[in-house]
Parts: C-alpha cells; sequence; structure tokens
C-alpha cells in the first residue's frame, strides 16, 4: 500500500550552537588529553544523549564538587557556575575546565560591573535554571532581583527606583522578553539595559526560523530536553504562531497519534540537540510516509568559540 505524503519543512539554523560545541568539545579533549575518568559538574548540556554518550567515553556526571575526588580534573557546564564553584575547586586543588558558554560569561561579567558601579539588577529569566542560579552567584546576595514575567515587574518594590539596571538569561523568549523589558522601562525610566541584548544569538536564530516555517505547517517537532530552556521556547514559539507543537527527544517518544491529519510538518531542534537525532526522526517518518523534505534557512552561523588555555585541539 503506498505511504501517505509528508511534506517537511526543516528550519535552519537548528541544533547544537557554537557554545554546546565547545562544552562537549572541552569534554572529549579533556578525555583525550588527561585520561578517564573526567568529572562533569552537573548535566555539560541538557540534552541525555550526549551526556550518555560522553558517559560511554569515561565522562562522570556529578551534582557537586563534593564527589569529585581530590586530583581528577573536572568540567563546569556549558551554563555557567556560581563563583563559589571554581573558588571550591581552587580551594582543594583541583584541576579544573570551564565549559561556561562565552555568552554567558559575558553576562556574569555585566552583572560584576553593575554591582560594582552600584546597580541593584533585575534579571529576567526563569528561576532554578543552571545558567539563572550561575549567574546569581557572581554578585553578593541581595544585589540581584529575579522576574519572571511583566506581573512580577509590577510587584517590584526596589529600594532605590532610579538606580537599576537589567540583564537577562541568555535562553529566552524574544518576544516574552521584550514584554518584559517594556514593562520594566515603562516602570523604572531611568533602569539600564545591556547594549545589545542577552538572548543569545542562537537563541534568537532558532526562535525566528520556527517563525519563519510556522504559518505553512499544521504542526512542529522540536527535538530537545525537557529541561533545555531553549528548546521548551521553540514550542511555545510555534504554538505563538498557532501551529501544534510538541518536543520528542528522540524518534522512539513519537506519538504517532499527534501527526493524525498533518500533511506538513515542521522540524527544527533545540542549540543541545545534535543533528543525528533530527536525521534519525525523518529516518523514522519515512518507516510510515513518503517524505519530502525542504530545509527552510533564514541564515548562516558562522560563530565559533576559542577552547579554555590549557585545552587544545591536536595539531
Ligand atoms: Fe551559548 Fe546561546 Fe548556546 Fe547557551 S544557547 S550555550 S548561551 S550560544
Amino acid at each position: 500500500m503506498a505511504k501517505p505524503a509528508l511534506q517537511l519543512l526543516i528550519a535552519a539554523p537548528r541544533g547544537f550552537c557554537a557554545g554546546v560545541d565547545r562544552a562537549i568539545r572541552i569534554v572529549e579533549l579533556a578525555l583525550e588529553q588527561r585520561g578517564a575518568p573526567v568529572f562533569v559538574r552537573h548535566e555539560i548540556v541538557h540534552n541525555r544523549f550526549v551526556v550518555d554518550g560522553l558517559r560511554a567515553k569515561g565522562a562522570v556526571f556529578v551534582e557537586e564538587l563534593d564527589a569529585v575526588p581530590d586530583g581528577a580534573p573536572v568540567v563546569f557546564s556549558a551554563h555557567g557556575v556560581p563563583k563559589t564553584v571554581p573558588a571550591a575547586a581552587r580551594d582543594r586543588g583541583l584541576a579544573y575546565l570551564d565549559a561556561t558558554c562565552p555568552l554567558v560569561s559575558k553576562v556574569h561579567r555585566q552583572a560584576e560591573r553593575l554591582v560594582a558601579a552600584g546597580r541593584h539588577i533585575v534579571f529576567i529569566g526563569h528561576a532554578g535554571h543552571p545558567e539563572v542560579i550561575g549567574t546569581f552567584g557572581q554578585v553578593p546576595a541581595g544585589t540581584m532581583t529575579l522576574v519572571e514575567t511583566a506581573a512580577d515587574v509590577a510587584a517590584l518594590a526596589p529600594a532605590d527606583p532610579a538606580n537599576l539596571a537589567f540583564l537577562t538569561q541568555t535562553t529566552l523568549s524574544v518576544d516574552d522578553t521584550a514584554a518584559v523589558v517594556a514593562a520594566l522601562r515603562a516602570r523604572f525610566p531611568a533602569i539600564l539595559g545591556p547594549r545589545g541584548e542577552d538572548i543569545c544569538y542562537a537563541t534568537a536564530n532558532r526562535q525566528a526560523a520556527v517563525k519563519a516555517i510556522a504559518a505553512a505547517c499544521d504542526a512542529m517537532l522540536v527535538i530537545g530536553a525537557p529541561n533545555s530552556s531553549n528548546s521548551v521556547r521553540l514550542v511555545e514559539v510555534a504554538e505563538r504562531e498557532g501551529t501544534r507543537a510538541a518536543l520528542v527527544q528522540r524518534a522512539d517518544e513519537l506519538d504517532w497519534s499527534f501527526l493524525e491529519g498533518v500533511r506538513t510538518l515542521g522540524l527544527t531542534a533545540g542549540a543541545s540537540a545534535p543533528e543525528c537525532l533530527v536525521r534519525e526522526l525523518v529516518d523514522r517518518l519515512a518507516e510510515r510516509f513518503d517524505i519530502v523534505e525542504q530545509e527552510v534557512e533564514i541564515g548562516r552561523e558562522t560563530i565559533a568559540f576559542k577552547l579554555p588555555r590549557g585545552l587544545r585541539e591536536a595539531a
């Protein structure tokens, strides 16, 4: 029997960003150059497939530094860590490698500078996300306040409303963040903000790529983990555009009933999801559908970040 037709619109850019690429490479090079086991504090990036792959090569994932034995190499995840973590590693004489994305580190340095200049920071982000915990850990307690929504902005009661600044998590929804920033500027006209945006290029590009195809799709699948902020945002962006959307981690998790009545399916992947998972899903879809694939590219990404000192690609 002939398979039903399925038009597949694949968003580009999608998948790995430069920060995720660098973080994974740091763990791989540490394994090659220092030997297993290499300890990694927290999931290096929010993707089970990536974490399992590194574990198979000899990485050991731990929640806290206490679980790292003396003398063992340890890597800090791409999301960034509070200052207390490298300080504790130094106290113990641990050789650590910091895989914090340089774009997250940039926000860390901005936070330090603003607090040194006497500003109180309003931080737009998601409570409990490791990046938020890491950024709060760059400045003394009480110098930064978290807001998630415009309603949170309305409830703010700063001691010195004329002396505020704001910063944001790198992986937020561009549209939601614009609304929160507008609420902040309306309530506190003197508030200082970042020159550009703290939302990173990869997050913004993946959201724009979803917007570019959403209207033409009956449904959209986003490959990513439920704890991956930028992946969850991609589902929200598609839904806002009026398209049914779902997050899947691997092809074998796909609920086929989601595809009932779908003639055009959008496909993308969060910044921590490798391209092989996209191909795996396309192959699985091809078992049941007669697929016509089309990549819709809104731009090319050429950004690459340097590795930390002391860890270099082999010549
Ligand atoms: Fe860096 Fe953005 Fe990738 Fe996060 S999503 S690791 S901030 S480039």
